[in-house]
């Protein structure tokens, strides 16, 4: 079996590591009732989906 030569320095380590944080959510504001959704998604907060109703949220 293959076998690395050298441990990976701690420089390399956190070479490879710089790719690894997770990207922070992107949120729009509803068109329809100002609460903040993802871009792409229902509304959770009235179920509005590009100026329709696509889900009925009763109260
Ligand atoms: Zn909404």
């Amino acid at each position: 079996m293959a076998v690395p030569k050298r441990k990976t320095s701690p420089s390399k380590r956190n070479m490879r590591r710089s790719h690894d944080a997770l990207k922070v959510s992107s949120y729009q504001e509803c068109s329809n009732c100002g609460e903040l959704k993802q871009p792409h998604n229902l509304c959770n907060a009235c179920g509005h989906y590009n100026g329709r109703e696509i889900v009925s949220v009763d109260a």
